[in-house]
Order: C-alpha cells, then sequence, then structure tokens
C-alpha cells in the first residue's frame, strides 16, 4: 500500500467525532474484574487548560488506558471545583454572575478535555457549585456540629478600612490590601466557624504508617511538620501581685531554671488585665502587622508589660513581656523564654538585654560561660544549677519534672499540636451557605435536614464592601426559626472551598444520589483510590483536610477505610523554554493551540516523554516538533508496509527481538516507575529498528509488528494508535485490547554487551555470547583498539571480570 502522510487534525477529529457519543469510559457498577480507581485532581473552571493540566491528565488517562487493557474495572472521573474567589472578581469586573461566569468556564474547559480524548466517563461528572453537591457539605457540616466537631468561636479575619470589607488571605499582599496596596489590613475579630481537625491530629499522624509505601516521602514530612507534634509540660507560673496562674506550654522543661522572662502572644487575654491603654494599643499594633505572613519572617519585637510571674520551681521573679512571635494558636499562647538554650528566645533576649542564664552543658563538655555565649546551647545535655534536678541528663529531668508539676498540682505532661482547628467561616458570595439560623431567643439553630439545600441566592449584587455580599439579601437573610418560629436571621459566611474537594472523590462513585451523600456500599467497592495524581502545592491542605474528612466520615458511620487514598503521585510542573509560565508573563501555553497546532498526541505525548512524570517538564517547540516527526513516521512506516509483499525474512529474528523487548520494557514501567519517557524513548527505537530493517522484515511476520505497535502506542497517542488499528482492519476501540504480551525468550539478546572499564571510567563496548568464559573476555577488553589507547605506556596491575556484564582494568 502507498504510504499516508501524517495529518493530525483529520485523523484526531475524525474519532473525536465518533467517540463523542460511545461510552468506552463508563465504569461498571457490578463487574468480575478487579476494580482500578485512577484520579486527577479536579481543576478550577478558570476558562482555558492550559499545559500544565494536559500534562496532570495525560499521567492519568495513560494509566487508566494501560489498566483498562490488563482487563481491570476503571474507575476515571472528572468534575469542578466550581466555588471560589476568581469568580467573585469576574463579576465586579466584568458585570457577569458568578455563576454564568462558571458555567461558560467549564464549557469551554469541557470542550478541550473532549478534544484531547481523555478517557472520562461523563456520566459521573461532579460540579461543587451545583446545590446537589452542595447540600451534602451541608449535610456534613450538621453531623459534625452533633458531634462537636463543628464549633464557634471569636477569631480574627483581615479587614481592608478602605474598602469597608473583610479580605479573603489571598487578597492579602505584603500586609496590604490588594487593591489599596499602601493600606495595611488590620486584624478584626468576627464570630466563626471551626471544624475540629485537631480531634484527629494522632490519627492524621499515625495512619501515615499506611501511606508510607505507595505516597511520595516528600509530601509525608510536609505533612508530618504541618501537623508538628510536640511531646512536653504545661506549667503554671503565677503573677506575682495576685497569684494569678499563667500557664506556658514548653518542649524543654528542663531548661525552667534558665527562664529569664515569660512571654505572651500579643492577643493573650490576660493582656486586657495586664497592659495599658498604650501597652493594649501596641499590641493591636503587633497583630495587624502580623497578617498572613509567616511569623518566621517579622523582624522579633516586644515590650515589658510592667508585671512579674514566679518561676514555680525555682521561686525566681521573672519579668512578663510581649512579642509578636509568640502566637495564640500554639500550645498555650505563653512561653517561657530560656534564652541560653532556644535560639529564638536568644536573639529576642539579647536585643531586649533579657538576662542569657545557661543551665545544660553538653555531655561532654562544660557548662558555657554566661556573658561570652554566642550562640544558644539547644540540645539534650545534664542539668546544671537547677537545684535538687542538677546532675540528671535532660531526657530524664523532662519526665521526673513534668511528673513533680502535676504531683503539686502546678502543672503536668502534655502533646501539643502545631496543626490548628480548620477556620471553615468565610465572607464571601460563591460558595456554600453555611446551615444555621441565628435566633435571639434560641441562638445557634441548624437549619432541619428536611430543609437543606440551602440555596444560595443567584441575583444578587456583588461590590466587592461590606461584611458578605449575602448580607444585602433580605430574602436570604431574614427567616423564621426552625425551633421558636420567631424571627431571626440567616447566617451569611459561605463555607471555605476546600470543603469542596474535601470529598468529591466520593461522590463520582455515586454522583446521581439524592438521599445520601453515596451509597456506602459503592464506596465499599471503590475506595481506597488505587491512584491520585496531583501537584505538590496540594500536599498540606487538601490532602491533610480529605484525610481529616476520610476519618469523620467514617466515624459517622458511612465509610469504612481510614483513608482516601493508597498511592499519590505529585507530578513536577511544566515550565516554557527555561522559564515559569504565568498568567501575569502571558506565557502561558494553550492547549486548545496546541490541538490546533500539533494535536491532542504530540502534546500528551511530549509531556510525556519530556521527563520522568515527577521531574519539571520544560515545554520545547523544537520538542514537540520531534515529536510530531516521530508520530509521522510511526504512521508512514505502518501504512506503506499494510498488507506488502514484504521481505526477505532474514531481519524476523532481530525485529522480534527488539518488539518483544519493548512490550517487556513497558509493561514492566507501568507496573513499577512509571517512567514513561523513557517507555517512549524505547518506541523510537523501535521505530528506528523497523526503518533500518525494513526490507527484510517478512510478510508474515509484519502483522504482528504493526499490532503491538499500536498497542503499545494506546496509552500516549490514541488517536494515532486508533487510526492505525483501523487501517489494519481491526475493530473496535484499541484500547479495550488486551494489553500485549511478550516472549522472555524472543526478547533475550544473543550476545552480551560487555562494558570495559579502564580505573572505573567507561572505555569500550564489545558484545560476546553469553557465557563466555573470564579470560577469553580480558583478552578481548585488551585487544580493543580504545583500550589499547589508554593502556599506553601504563602497567595492568588488577583485572576485575563479571561475566556477561563488565571487565575493569585497574592500570598504574
Ligand atoms: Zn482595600
Ligand atoms: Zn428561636
Amino acid at each position: 500500500m502507498p504510504e499516508k502522510p501524517y495529518d493530525h487534525n483529520q485523523i484526531e477529529l475524525k474519532w473525536h467525532d465518533r467517540w463523542e457519543n460511545a461510552d468506552f469510559y463508563k465504569a461498571e457498577e457490578h463487574s468480575s474484574k478487579p476494580k482500578f480507581y485512577v484520579l486527577e485532581m479536579l481543576p478550577y473552571p478558570s476558562g482555558t487548560l492550559h499545559i500544565g493540566h494536559i500534562r496532570n491528565y495525560s499521567i492519568g488517562d495513560a494509566l487508566a488506558r494501560y489498566k483498562w487493557m490488563r482487563g481491570f474495572n476503571v474507575l476515571h472521573p472528572m468534575g469542578w471545583d466550581a466555588f471560589g474567589l476568581p469568580a467573585e472578581n469576574a463579576a465586579i469586573a466584568n458585570q457577569v454572575p458568578p455563576r454564568e461566569w462558571t458555567l461558560r468556564n467549564i464549557a469551554a474547559m469541557k470542550k478541550t478535555h473532549r478534544r484531547f480524548g481523555f478517557s472520562y466517563d461523563w456520566d459521573r461528572e461532579v460540579s461543587t457549585c451545583e446545590p446537589e453537591y452542595y447540600r451534602w457539605n451541608q449535610w456534613f457540616f450538621l453531623e459534625m456540629l452533633k458531634r462537636g466537631l463543628a464549633y464557634r468561636k471569636r477569631a480574627l479575619v483581615n479587614w481592608c478600612p478602605q474598602c469597608f470589607t473583610v479580605l479573603a488571605n489571598e487578597q492579602v499582599v505584603d500586609g496590604c490590601c490588594w487593591r489599596h496596596d499602601d493600606t495595611p489590613v488590620e486584624q478584626r475579630a468576627l464570630e466563626q466557624w471551626f471544624l475540629r481537625i485537631t480531634a484527629y491530629a494522632d490519627q492524621l499522624l499515625a495512619d501515615m504508617a499506611q501511606l508510607e509505601e505507595g505516597w511520595p516521602e516528600r509530601v509525608l514530612t510536609m505533612q508530618r511538620n504541618w501537623i508538628g507534634r510536640s511531646e512536653g509540660a504545661e506549667i503554671d507560673f503565677r503573677l506575682a501581685d495576685t497569684d494569678q496562674p499563667i500557664r506556658v506550654f514548653t518542649t524543654r522543661v528542663d531548661t525552667i531554671y534558665g527562664a529569664t522572662c515569660i512571654i505572651l502572644a500579643p492577643e493573650h487575654p490576660l493582656n486586657q488585665q495586664l497592659l495599658n491603654a498604650e501597652g493594649k494599643a501596641r499590641a493591636k499594633a503587633m497583630v495587624d502587622a502580623r497578617a498572613n505572613r509567616d511569623p518566621g519572617d517579622i523582624e522579633k519585637e516586644g515590650f515589658f508589660s510592667g508585671h512579674y510571674a514566679v518561676n514555680p520551681f525555682s521561686g525566681e521573679k521573672a519579668p512578663i513581656w510581649i512579642a509578636n512571635f509568640v502566637l495564640m494558636g500554639y500550645g498555650t499562647g505563653a512561653i517561657m523564654a530560656v534564652p541560653a538554650h532556644d535560639e529564638r528566645d536568644f536573639e529576642f533576649c539579647r536585643k531586649y538585654g533579657i538576662a542569657v542564664r545557661p543551665v545544660i552543658r553538653p555531655v561532654d563538655g562544660k557548662l558555657a560561660a554566661e556573658p561570652g555565649m554566642q550562640e544558644a546551647f539547644s540540645e539534650y545535655g545534664i542539668v546544671e544549677n537547677s537545684g535538687q534536678w542538677s546532675g540528671l541528663l535532660s531526657e530524664e529531668a523532662r519526665r521526673r519534672m513534668a511528673a513533680c508539676a502535676k504531683e503539686h498540682g502546678f502543672g503536668e505532661p502534655a502533646i501539643t499540636f502545631r496543626i490548628k482547628d480548620w477556620g471553615i467561616s468565610r465572607q464571601r458570595y460563591w460558595g456554600t451557605p453555611i446551615p444555621v439560623i441565628h435566633c435571639p431567643k434560641c441562638g445557634v439553630v441548624p437549619v432541619p435536614e428536611d430543609q437543606l439545600p440551602v440555596i444560595l441566592p443567584e441575583r444578587i449584587e456583588i461590590t466587592g464592601e461590606g461584611r458578605s455580599p449575602l448580607e444585602n439579601v433580605p430574602e436570604f437573610v431574614n427567616v423564621k426559626c426552625p425551633q421558636c418560629g420567631g424571627p431571626a436571621r440567616r447566617e451569611t459566611d459561605t463555607m471555605d472551598t476546600f470543603i469542596d474537594s474535601s470529598w468529591y472523590f466520593y461522590r463520582y462513585c455515586d454522583p446521581h444520589n439524592s438521599r445520601m451523600p453515596f451509597d456506602p456500599a459503592k464506596i465499599a467497592y471503590w475506595f481506597e483510590i488505587d491512584q491520585y495524581i496531583g501537584g505538590v502545592e496540594h500536599a498540606i491542605l487538601h490532602l491533610i483536610y480529605s484525610r481529616f474528612f476520610t476519618k469523620m466520615m467514617r466515624d459517622v458511620g458511612l465509610i469504612r477505610n481510614d483513608e482516601p487514598v493508597r498511592r499519590m503521585f505529585t507530578q513536577g510542573m511544566v515550565i516554557l523554554e527555561g522559564a515559569k509560565m504565568s498568567k501575569n508573563k502571558g506565557n502561558v501555553v494553550a492547549a486548545d493551540m496546541l490541538a490546533e497546532r500539533y494535536g491532542a498526541d504530540t502534546a500528551r505525548m511530549f509531556v510525556l516523554f519530556a521527563a520522568p512524570p515527577e521531574k519539571e517538564v520544560d515545554w520545547r517547540w523544537e520538542g514537540a516538533d520531534g515529536i510530531y516527526r516521530f508520530l509521522g513516521r510511526v504512521y508512514r512506516f505502518a501504512t506503506r508496509n499494510l498488507g506488502s509483499a514484504g521481505g526477505s525474512g532474514e531481519s524476523d529474528r532481530n525485529v522480534l527481538r527488539k518488539l518483544h523487548q519493548t512490550v517487556r520494557k513497558i509493561t514492566e514501567d507501568f507496573e513499577t516507575r512509571w517512567h514513561f519517557n523513557t517507555c517512549i524513548a524505547s518506541i523510537m527505537e523501535l521505530v528506528n529498528v523497523l526503518y533500518a530493517e525494513e526490507a527484510g522484515i517478512s510478510a508474515a511476520a509484519m502483522p504482528e509488528i504493526l499490532e503491538k505497535l499500536a498497542l503499545l502506542l494506546a496509552p500516549f497517542a490514541p488517536y494515532l494508535a486508533q487510526q492505525i488499528w483501523e487501517e489494519l482492519r481491526r475493530e473496535g476501540p484499541v484500547f479495550r485490547e488486551p494489553w500485549p504480551g511478550f516472549d522472555s525468550e524472543l526478547a533475550k539478546e544473543d550476545e552480551a554487551e560487555i562494558v570495559v572499564q579502564v580505573n572505573g571510567k567507561l572505555r569500550a563496548r564489545i558484545c560476546a555470547a553469553f557465557g563466555t568464559p573470564k579470560e577469553e573476555l580480558e583478552a578481548r577488553a585488551l585487544a580493543d583498539e580504545k583500550v589499547k589507547a589508554m593502556l599506553d605506556g601504563k602497567q595492568v596491575v588488577k583485572v576485575i571480570v563479571v561475566p556477561d556484564k563488565l571487565v575493569n582494568l585497574v592500570v598504574k
């Protein structure tokens, strides 16, 4: 047959149209096959898919197709993380209602998904802004309220005094309002809702043991740090004037004789009593200045409160300071500063001339001399100058001193976590309404379950001013109290959108259920997720919140699994010709443009080929051109050899060996390392061999070669694979064919490649039959021209031979 040119648009659009209404990718509800749930993180509907999305989806798509070919019942769904601030910003900027903007973007992005031919079961599509989805956010919230896992307390929000509005954290830039970059953001206290994630802190930490095998170590480390468990003690100092206790948390009670001051967080409740008006104003200014900054980045500042506290161990009086680096959310909001043995305390006390007193010496050294101390000694050692405790090792002193505090009623051993309860109230419009009602008589009343969902009103003016846009919608706000029937106000805050993404992957298993969030039996079948794929930037928030939700749902009795995700994969970023892509720079590579210019197959294959999936990929136009040419080579080879008379057959052995080696390599890779880049490279090598040996391939061998080539391409370039499949006169979708097997005998090399090293450096390769004796390998290595040149004038002192593999010559 004459060869055909590769016309990507003609091929891809043909199959796109034929596949449009076919349901190849439906997951089966009941199946005797083993199940495989593969999931990519759902996108925010910004309007366009870019090359970073394509990489994420191409990895998942290759895996889903491979698993189908291996006979699994595959669940591969997609949805939209559809609530969030950008829709509101668009509403202010362009006068488009957030819902309309969002739905329009979803439609556009879905079109691109389909153009790329990703293998999603669209019947299971979930969009988090739809009432049939978010009603279950509300239902979960009420369940948590019943169990004491949701509660209300006053907490600080960002407030712009120019906009008269609450700002989301993303709207605070370097401590200032995003619209007024000269206006520092203030912190205001509002009543807000929290989820008690800290109740699960221990479990979140302990269950990581189940994730060791399938999750990247980097993600687990980030989660461990975020949870931040520390063992220590809570100790009561006493106010010198009133005897009132001030509880401090410390991980190093063994250093308490070195505590030279007590430091309170600027928002510590005791400040109201201790500070005069000027002090209170200074404390408030500290809280404001800290808005959304990493406490580690802030210059440490503090001031003396004018009061003293008594150390319960030494009986000594220590001054009480207020400082910006002490946080209310960690421990008790009060610390004892031990400058000699803590770097941060050292820096602070030196700055303000507070005494430094060493009380721990290194096990094999001397106690530091105070005036000469250049830095804190923060390790464990031997306790000194500490009354009856002197001479103990730090570890033992920690244990015994905490027990002593407990016995005498001025403290106890304690564990503290860095993780804080999850504040979910947002003073925003485009989110899930929090289902509670405030009644002047009954207080906070949950919306009765049969009144769910609380629907987000649609016609609404968004001005970017005031506390929450919903406050200006009387028909939403004014309600009857479900308990007493009197006039009451509906809660106008909405939920953090991270709630939406905390359980969406459960909904995919039963997306149309109107009676429950999902049928537990379906979860029991599909969960855990076998492979989750997404960016490492979600390592702490999304991937911790969804683990928390799983544990909560298990305790509610809906599911049995402790963890949602068995294996997690974090793919690397895509950059453009060496530079980071960003909307601001205007260098984001849009997926639609790529499909038009190169076709979906080339774009997918490039992002899989250019780097291992966990590493950064640099999008290079000439690299994409190279993939395009390669696919053209494949197609021309296939079409001109279809039904051809065939060649001599003398290359059959060689070509079949290469073919079976390629199948073996790709199969092993899918099962283990996912180095799709080397998989694609091995297909390229195979195609090079096919071109080189084309005249020697017999008509008998050619059909197997073309067929397996199409099957190997199916996970990476499904359109072209399908086209070749059709040219082979084969029926049905290629990605529903069984994955090709390989014959280990056929794949075996006749000869081994022996590496020859001189002083450990690779200098030559020689070929020898398997099992060639050591002496012969040595002789052949010494006879090699390149090696001879290296040995010129030198003496071989030692020869190491590993049969079938290597000869190393040690020379002087
Ligand atoms: Zn502002
Ligand atoms: Zn009431």
